[in-house]
């Protein structure tokens, strides 16, 4: 069977940037399994699994504009320090996640002024190419109701 839209798709992956450091890895825990078609990773990565089947290693290299995005300089915001005076030993690199206009962001400390926090609305892999080394450990189709939801169920999966 191979991977086309509406296939739940189990792998093992590994993350590295172009500095070959590891970001991410499953390897040696639970692999990752996501509904395809449904963008529930990034379209690089999805479009490189399109056709592919079980037992297939991929090593795949997704510019930034098809991972996170381009880093973008206007998302940068420049807020008063009261506003984290509840926050006990702010320091640069902490993160926050806060409600914006389209969904869930968060939001990286960048520098700490006297009386101001420079925050990065940009996701820390923004402006990153990525390699992506990928082993597909099984495909099928999904459940009507996995369609209905928009992700995998089930093993490794959500579990409703
Ligand atoms: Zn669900």
């Amino acid at each position: 069977m191979t991977i086309k839209k509406h296939s739940v798709v189990t792998m093992h992956y590994t993350l590295t940037n172009e500095n070959k450091q590891t970001l991410d890895s499953s390897v040696g825990s639970d692999p990752l399994t996501y509904l395809h078609g449904a963008q529930n990773i990034i379209p690089g990565l999805e479009s490189a699994l399109e056709g592919k089947k079980a037992g297939d290693k991929l090593n795949v290299t997704v510019p930034p504009e098809k991972a996170y995005g381009n880093y973008d300089p206007k998302m940068i915001q420049v807020v008063p320090k009261s506003e984290f005076q509840d926050i006990p030993n702010l320091q640069v690199g902490m993160q926050f996640h806060v409600e914006g206009n389209h969904g869930p962001m968060l939001l990286t400390i960048k520098e700490i002024k006297d009386k101001e926090v420079v925050l990065d609305a940009n996701h820390p892999l923004a402006g990153a190419t990525l390699h992506f080394e990928v082993e597909i450990t099984e495909v099928r189709d999904a459940t009507d109701q996995e369609i209905k939801h928009q992700h995998a169920h089930g093993h490794h999966g959500h579990d409703h």
